[in-house]
């Protein structure tokens, strides 16, 4: 592959140490996708990024490529925008962390995902300038995670079983599989896996999936649909985020 002279938006998804100079960034490039970059006197010189390599910033981000499969070379990184409304507040922060993560996991390296960018920053913004309530902020959060999971092409069937297509009412009782969503009485197979799951919470789900936000919901559904939230994340990685332990913290 020739030498390519990158210049273009990014996020910065993750950054790592890497020896007494340098840094490691992992960013999400417009037009580029996932991108693994070393920044070479990143931690030694305080001047060399100025700030630029932290999480919740969008940055300019120019870079030398050579070899998909090594490291690109960061050679400048300045901060487009910054979310100061989010680095203010813990509850912030904890969604914007589990985000950025959820984020690096769905991206591929050299993949080009705008949406999924944009997604990302559409978030930052929200929860920067507004959500002043616990279920604003929920909201915001459960609406990023199944738009990020639906453009992966993951999202599980919420508004009819995922088996028989017949709408969720509550004619019958459900289960919610992780890995194929809402199944019916009738489509449950004997022995399977999935917990019990009320009709609310199932369109509750399927609203915010279509960010709709409907009627206020009760809190037992917003309690129940918090936890299949995080069954359909667990599903499609095989494991919980790490900063799942955060949000934990943050949505009680
Ligand atoms: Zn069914």
């Amino acid at each position: 592959m020739p030498r390519l002279d990158v210049c273009a938006p990014a996020i910065v998804l993750r950054t790592v140490d890497y020896g007494d100079r340098d840094r490691i960034v992992t960013l999400l490039v417009a037009g580029h996708g996932r991108r693994g970059a070393m920044a070479k006197s990143a931690r030694a010189s305080k001047k060399r990024f100025a700030g630029a390599l932290e999480p919740l910033r969008v940055i300019e981000a120019s870079y030398i490529d050579r070899d998909p499969s090594r490291l690109a070379t960061l050679t400048s990184a300045e901060v487009i925008e910054h979310f100061a409304g989010v680095e203010s507040s813990f509850d912030k922060t904890s969604l914007a962390s589990y985000a950025t993560e959820l984020t690096r996991e769905l991206a591929r390296d050299g993949v080009p995902d705008d949406d999924l960018l944009n997604l990302l920053v559409g978030h930052f913004r929200a929860l920067s300038t507004g959500a002043e309530t616990l279920d604003t902020l929920e909201d915001l959060h459960t609406t990023f995670v199944l738009r990020a999971i639906d453009g992966a092409g993951f999202l599980p069937a919420l508004a009819v079983c995922a088996r028989c297509h017949r709408d969720v009412d509550a004619s019958t009782q459900w289960r919610f599989v992780p890995e194929a969503g809402a199944v019916c009485a009738a489509c449950r197979r004997p022995g399977a896996s999935g917990a019990e799951v009320m009709p609310p919470t199932l369109r509750f789900l399927a609203d915010r999936a279509l960010r709709s936000s409907g009627a206020p919901d009760a809190p037992h559904v917003r309690v129940r649909a918090r936890s299949v939230l995080r069954d359909m994340v667990r599903g499609m990685l095989g494991r919980d985020l790490k900063s799942a332990h955060f949000l934990d913290m943050v949505l009680r």
